[in-house]
């Protein structure tokens, strides 16, 4: 077991240095006896903490906030944010973190954050507290979305604090550790213009561009330049959660990254059975964040984003609102630039096949697979077997076999690629039955489970004998799926 002193640790703290007045100090709650539930070894060595420092007893009180390195200044970030269309101005960590920052070892700066480590100033009627099922959950699936290779938060840790948990009934309670190129999110940004403070909402924006848009800085207006590049990675990541069937649930204007990062993962799920109007989340009862909305909602945040950088682009307001209308028309463009272009991959069709018969393939697919409610990834996974010739296991998903028929044959005729096709159509996602038996086992005290999927849907494309069953979609007796928020 590799040790290492908690003094070789340094965490910075250039967001509490830089921007207090979205900075409390604050400290996490004592926890009597923490204990590992699963730690990520690989994302611990890249953050140079050895794992087996942090398995012991100093590393496992790090990873709840009660140990930190001299230095270290944890703080809850302040932020507002648009929930379900209207806004709040005062939300803020109210059950979380940022310990710090750590320069990793290629050199990049990342959050270090605690989730569920108590009450804070933000807390508002919250308990401050985690349960451990809601913490794996962020675990299992924000490590699944890394590993498709999607821009997202990473989990370093789940350490169970032994305390227990008021829901419906009680939980056992746990901290998560989140590891994240910021925090920094369209709520940031909202909050700083609310306060009526130019100043502030200068240094966030010039704290933006340096650390996730340095290109920025360089532009001839850089506040526009910033909003650019806040547009062009969304368009890039909501587009990447529609080709692999993603519906993130609660996308509100404090859970959209300036990063490009998915973030929270609460109520979200994949796509089973192909359905533009999806909603998995129990209190989306309008489906504002349906499946098919996803686009649409990321824009109407992005909008909100614009509206408080008016003052730094342009003095003349009239002049910034139309400078970032006219940036914020170009989010529709890029995302379906990169939508299409992954749709093409996903079909092996992304060489030369004849745009035009592509894209007619493309506008047939989607109704089909609503039709008969074809699951998401099954289809594009056994549409490679098609490639190759063997269609029996794609048409298997279907019932109107006359129309998937003429649909593969067309499409064969394009000469698809298989091998390309598996590259970028995953066997393995955390289907919603297997994310659930695994964090109901971990909760009472099983870990197996949980370590199965993760093996599985970690390394998402290669298919491995003995996983058969994460490749399949739920049985029928699983019934409609409902995530829940707040949890
Ligand atoms: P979320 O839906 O997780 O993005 O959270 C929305 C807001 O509610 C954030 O300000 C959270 O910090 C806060 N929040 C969520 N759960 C709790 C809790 N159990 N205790 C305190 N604050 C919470
Ligand atoms: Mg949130």
């Amino acid at each position: 077991m590799s040790t290492a002193p908690l003094s070789a640790i340094t965490l910075e703290s250039r967001f509490a240095q830089e921007l207090g007045e979205l900075s409390v100090p604050w400290q996490a709650d004592d926890v009597a006896d923490p204990r590992m539930l699963v730690l990520n070894e690989p994302l611990a060595a890249e953050l140079g903490l050895a794992p087996g420092w942090l398995r012991g007893e100093e590393g496992t009180r790090l990873l709840v906030g009660n140990l930190v390195p001299e230095g270290a200044r944890p703080v809850a970030q302040a932020y507002s944010g648009h929930q379900f269309g209207s806004f709040s101005p005062r939300l803020g960590d109210g059950r979380a973190l940022l310990l710090g920052e750590v320069v990793d070892a290629g050199g990049r700066r990342r959050d270090l954050h605690l989730k569920g480590s108590g009450r804070t100033p933000f807390a508002r009627g919250g308990d401050g507290l985690a349960a451990v099922g809601p913490m794996l959950r962020e675990y299992v699936l924000s490590e699944a979305m890394h590993a498709l290779g999607i821009p997202t938060t990473r989990s370093l840790a789940v350490v169970a604090t032994g305390r227990q948990v008021r829901r419906e009934t009680l939980l056992p309670g746990a901290v998560l550790t989140r590891v994240a190129s910021s925090h920094l999110r369209v709520g940031s940004f909202q909050y700083a213009r609310a306060t009526g403070d130019p100043g502030l909402l200068r240094r966030l924006a010039d704290h933006a561009i340096r650390r996730h848009h340095p290109h920025a800085a360089r532009a001839e207006n850089p506040y526009l330049a910033l909003f650019e590049a806040v547009v062009t990675a969304q368009a890039e990541l909501v587009a990447q959660w529609m080709l692999v069937g993603f519906v993130h649930g609660v996308m509100n204007t404090d859970n959209t990254t300036i990063s490009g990062e998915t973030i929270d993962y609460g109520p979200c799920a994949f796509l089973d059975g192909f359905d533009p109007a999806a909603v998995y989340s129990s209190i989306d009862v309008g489906g504002r964040y349906a499946y098919r909305n996803q686009p649409v909602v990321a824009e109407w945040n992005l909008a909100r984003l614009a509206e408080t950088l008016l003052p730094l682009v342009h003095e003349d307001q009239d002049r910034a609102v139309e400078q970032v209308q006219t940036s914020l028309r170009g989010f529709a463009g890029q995302y379906s630039t990169v939508w299409k272009a992954g749709l093409r991959a996903k079909l092996g069709l992304a060489g030369d096949h004849g745009d035009d018969l592509v894209e007619q393939l493309i506008d047939e697919l989607f109704p089909l697979l609503a039709a008969d409610r074809v699951d998401h990834t099954s289809f594009f996974r056994l549409l490679g077997r098609a490639a190759r010739g063997d269609t029996g296991p794609v048409r298997g998903l279907f019932l109107d076999l006359p129309a998937v028929d003429a649909w593969v044959e067309r499409w064969r005729a394009l000469g698809p690629e298989a091998a390309a096709m598996d590259r970028v159509n995953p066997v393995y996602i955390p289907r919603n039955h297997l994310v659930e038996e695994a964090l109901e086992a971990a909760t009472a005290g099983d870990p197996e489970p949980l370590t199965g999927l993760l093996e599985a849907v970690t390394d998402p494309y290669v298919e491995r004998p003995g996983l058969d069953r994460y490749a399949e979609p739920a049985p029928d007796t699983f019934g409609p799926y409902t995530t829940y928020c707040g949890t």
